[in-house]
């Protein structure tokens, strides 16, 4: 057991040495005004993602699942100044339109490219169209992981990174009472990731989990 007060967690500790983001805030905020769901990328992954970006210098970055441009600035915030390329595929003409207004607004119009659709569609264009990535951060429909990480391992740079939010579906994918598509496809994910001779792999067990992996490619 934790010996901290009950409300203490240790990502809420971890956050709360942080000062307060006024971009992310303000996307927090519009995402809140438009009645969207208010399930963008937790803020310690967010540091990491702009950390894994910057780290690795990674150039072309590919986001499955826009929502409201949250991920997408912390993931554009690791490429270097006036390099690199955000490209974001959403579903939904809404989202995607306030992702590309709050984007801009933080100095990324220029440099992001929002694909409206299903991401699996969006995906096989992209492969038609020869076009390769170093990032990749999968965080929209559950029961589609195991797809996208086959498009990410064929659209990969050599040593491209995934990363891939919300493993855990908040202590559903642990518990063998729950057998709903979205845990069973999250579970061949997590099964599948740990065992494939294609990548390095480790899984991150804070908020609601996320998978990391590098595609190892010829280089
Ligand atoms: N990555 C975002 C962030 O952290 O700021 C949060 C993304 S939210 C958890 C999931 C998003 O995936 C939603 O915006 C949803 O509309 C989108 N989505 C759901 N199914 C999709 C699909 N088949 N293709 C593309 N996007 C999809």
């Amino acid at each position: 057991a934790w010996n901290s007060p009950s409300e203490t967690t240790p990502e809420s500790y971890f956050d709360s040495l942080y000062e307060t983001d006024p971009e992310l805030t303000r996307i927090e905020r519009s995402i809140r005004e438009h009645g969207m769901p208010e399930i963008s990328v937790e803020p310690g992954y967010g540091r990491l993602l702009t950390l894994l970006v910057a780290a690795t210098g990674a150039r072309s970055l590919l986001e499955i699942g826009a929502l409201g441009g949250y991920s997408g600035l912390c993931l554009a915030r690791g490429l270097p100044p006036g390099e690199g390329r955000l490209t974001s595929l959403e579903l939904k003409p809404e989202f995607a339109a306030l992702a590309s207004r709050n984007l801009a607004e933080a100095g990324y119009g220029e440099r992001s490219e929002m694909i409206v659709g299903p991401a699996a569609d969006s995906l096989a264009a992209l492969e038609a169209e020869g076009r390769r990535f170093d990032f990749f951060f999968i965080d929209a429909d559950k029961e589609n992981y195991p797809v996208y990480l086959e498009f990410a391992i064929r659209l990969a740079n050599p040593r491209a990174i995934v990363a891939a939010d919300n493993t855990l579906l908040r202590g559903r994918t642990l518990n063998p009472g729950k057998q709903g598509p979205a845990v069973l496809a999250i579970r061949e994910f997590n099964k599948a990731v740990a065992s494939d001779p294609r990548l390095v792999t480790a899984h991150l067990p804070s908020y609601d989990g996320l998978l990391l992996a590098m595609v190892k490619g010829e280089a």
